[in-house]
């Protein structure tokens, strides 16, 4: 009966991978349509409102890979701008250096506003959430008062005038032309950005740390190239907006700018570029159409802000994502096909054991781990069994490097793993999955299962920006594989689909493709069991044997005593944090101590 049911037709489900690659791109195309005919409907006052929001579009794209992508609560970044503005005016005036050309001192405006970009950013790598936003304001707050104090330099309180930028642009509409050709560029190179491995990497932080940190992405390096980034956008951002205002002083640059900045991307939703485009330029122009309310403004944008909070937390994004709004079937089988493994993993690879000597943990007054020695070999299942609490999920942390033993190493090919180091191992090829399955619930099941190539990716963040040929062979290798592992493991109909609405077995099949990414040497697995169907688990099972054919060695963590008998090659047993029995399936079977302490008569 059983083996009727692979035979069963493969189950039709809403949003498969194939979409053009020109539909994303059709609300861009008709957006800088109307902006380009902008001129011809609009009088010269709107020639500048239309500039502004081109210049908080650039500043806003940089942000918005740190707020919406990286979900860094970044809200100082006026102290960029006003950064910018003075650096490009002062050096265009030349009343404390040679005077430069304007186009010159914008661009060493943007090197100015990357290097602060990263000094505002720094706190982000040992700070979180409020106590960065914090260090943010603080910024803001200090590069204000500087700009007050340092007459000599900034005029102070009096101000200094912005830079002219010659014909064609120095007409309001030609000016206009220039900002929007700089915003248009920002806009495809962030785009570029999130759809690299960059990109997923920052939704990857956001959402889970851990899962992140298992595929070796280091979050500094990463957070460090995209603050420069943001900061060089926002940096230029304030050369332009120094010469749309014409003259500047330090009120120019008010909280209420910051706030604006901050909100545009959290109502056009996290993640999305379209969103934060569209809410910068509703908060841009709206004020335009409530002029009596003009007053108002900051009241506005927070009953704004409320709103699509409590409305639609997903921001403007979430409105337009009509793909995810299709309902997902009912009644959705995962068949695993493990015969597709050798489309993705060298079969017969050889390898060699990865070894726990002696390991030792304790947390506070308990032993987790007491002791603990264990050999996993290439190509072979071994089972990790025991009661609650007796250290199993420690010893993966151990070995995935989470935890750093108080003593004993783990050691992979003679060489010792170093502790307390999580991002290492994807580099060593060891995957896992998790006992809660750890997923970037934002990003689609595709791109989670890109997420454990990451280490894979050749290219620099500067050949993603710019759509270079080895960004571009990198994501058709890493999507290739991403398909084939989803094939593997039986998802491959819900690759587009948002992580976040998958039933829970199915999350556990997608880290499984996540950890097969990897071409892992190792696979540790969490109690992969936990929450499937007995007709689930048999097939968990012969995938996992497949797995270890081609030369895969795994640990698996599970309660479900028949499928750790069926398919293992080797059991340990755990009582806490000590080895209670070691050997193969009948010996632990039938080990007496371990039949009355923990598998019942
Ligand atoms: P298992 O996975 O076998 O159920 P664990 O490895 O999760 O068990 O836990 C082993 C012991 O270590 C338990 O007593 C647990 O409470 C303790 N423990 C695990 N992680 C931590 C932690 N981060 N802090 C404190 N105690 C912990
Ligand atoms: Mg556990």
């Amino acid at each position: 009966m059983a083996d009727g049911m692979t035979s069963a037709p493969r189950p039709r489900t809403a949003g498969t991978g194939g979409q053009g690659w020109l539909q994303p791109l059709l609300p861009f195309l008709g957006l800088g349509a109307i902006a380009v005919c902008l001129p011809l409907v609009g009088d010269s006052y709107w020639s500048i409102i239309a500039s502004r929001a081109c210049i908080y579009w650039i500043l806003v794209s940089g942000l918005n890979l740190v707020v919406g992508f990286g979900g860094q609560i970044a809200i100082g970044w006026v102290a960029l701008l006003t950064l910018g503005a003075y650096t490009t005016s002062v050096l265009t005036a030349g009343t404390v250096t040679p005077a430069f050309s304007p186009y010159l001192a914008l661009a060493l405006s943007g090197v100015v506003g990357a290097i602060a970009g990263v000094i505002v950013g720094l706190p982000a790598l040992r700070l979180r959430t409020f106590y960065f936003a914090m260090t943010t304001l603080g910024f803001a707050t200090i590069v204000t008062q500087i700009a007050l104090a340092w007459q000599s330099v900034t005029g102070g309180g009096v101000g200094v005038a912005g830079p002219v930028f010659p014909a064609p642009f120095d007409s309001s509409w030609g000016f206009y032309y220039f900002c929007l050709g700089l915003a248009s560029i920002c806009t495809w190179m962030t785009a570029n950005i999130a759809a690299s491995r960059f990109g997923r990497a920052l939704v990857a932080i956001r959402d889970s740390e851990v899962a992140a940190e298992a595929a070796g992405i280091s979050k500094p390096m990463l957070l460090v190239v995209v603050f420069l980034f943001s900061g060089a956008v926002a940096g230029i951002a304030g050369g332009l907006f120094a010469s749309l205002q014409s003259y500047i002083t330090p009120d120019a640059f008010t909280f209420d700018l910051s706030v604006l900045f901050f909100i545009a991307i959290l109502i056009g939703g996290r993640g999305s570029i379209m969103g934060p485009l569209l809410g910068t330029i509703l908060l841009t122009v709206l004020p335009e159409f409530a002029a009596p309310l003009v007053a108002w403004s900051t009241f506005l944008y927070a009953a704004l802000l409320l709103v699509i909070v409590l409305v639609i937390p997903g921001g403007i994004a979430e409105l337009l994502d009509f793909k995810n709004r299709r309902p997902l079937e009912r009644h959705r089988e995962i068949i695993p096909r493990p015969e597709l493994l050798t489309d993705l993993l060298d079969a017969n690879r050889k390898g060699t054991p990865l070894t726990l000597e002696t390991i030792t943990l304790s947390f506070g007054g308990v032993r987790a781990i007491d002791g603990l020695d264990l050999e996993l070999r290439p190509g072979e299942v071994h089972g990790l069994i025991g009661p609650n609490g007796s250290g199993k999920t420690t010893t993966l942390n151990v070995i995935s490097g989470y935890y750093a033993p108080d003593n004993g190493e783990v050691r992979l090919n003679g060489a010792v793993l170093a502790p307390k180091a999580p991002t290492t191992r994807a580099g060593h090829r060891i995957a896992r999955t998790f006992q809660t399955p750890r997923l970037i619930g934002g990003a689609s099941v595709l791109q989670n299962v890109m997420i454990g190539g990451s280490v894979d990716g050749h290219c620099t963040f500067a050949e993603a920006m710019l759509m270079l040929p080895r960004h571009l062979r990198d994501e058709a290798t890493l999507r290739r594989s991403a398909m084939a592992a989803l094939a593997i493991v039986g998802l491959d109909l819900l690759a587009a689909v948002r992580a976040d609405r998958l039933q829970h077995s199915e999350l556990r099949f997608m880290e499984i493709a996540r950890a097969l990414m990897l071409r892992p040497a190792f696979v540790l697995l969490d109690e992969p069991a936990a929450g499937l169907s007995a007709e689930e688990i048999r097939r968990l099972g012969a995938l996992i044997v497949a797995i270890t054919r081609t030369g895969t060695g795994v640990l698996l963590v599970e309660h479900h005593a028949d499928l750790i008998f069926d398919i293992c090659d080797r059991v340990t047993v755990l009582n806490l944090g000590k080895v209670l029995a070691a050997g193969t399936p009948a010996e632990i079977r039938s080990h007496r101590e371990v039949v009355n302490a923990y598998l019942g008569a």
